[in-house]
């Protein structure tokens, strides 16, 4: 299981990233799998998990 930072790089990165339907009122959503619809709770259905999270420059 990804760790909280990374799932939320990875989405700040990921091309695939769709809010799940929830608007914060503050304006900006904080990016993370977690509210991509795309993420079912413990991975990503269309795999860009992996690719993105390799991409990124943290090791
Ligand atoms: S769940 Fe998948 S598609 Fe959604 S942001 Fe994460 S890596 Fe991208």
């Amino acid at each position: 299981m990804a760790s909280r930072e990374q799932l939320k790089a990875v989405a700040a990165s990921c091309m695939k990233y769709q809010a799940e339907g929830f608007v914060s009122s503050a304006g900006a959503v904080d990016k993370s799998c977690e509210n991509c619809v795309n993420f079912d709770g413990y991975k990503c259905t269309v795999n860009a998990f992996d690719k993105v999270l390799s991409g990124l420059d943290q090791g």
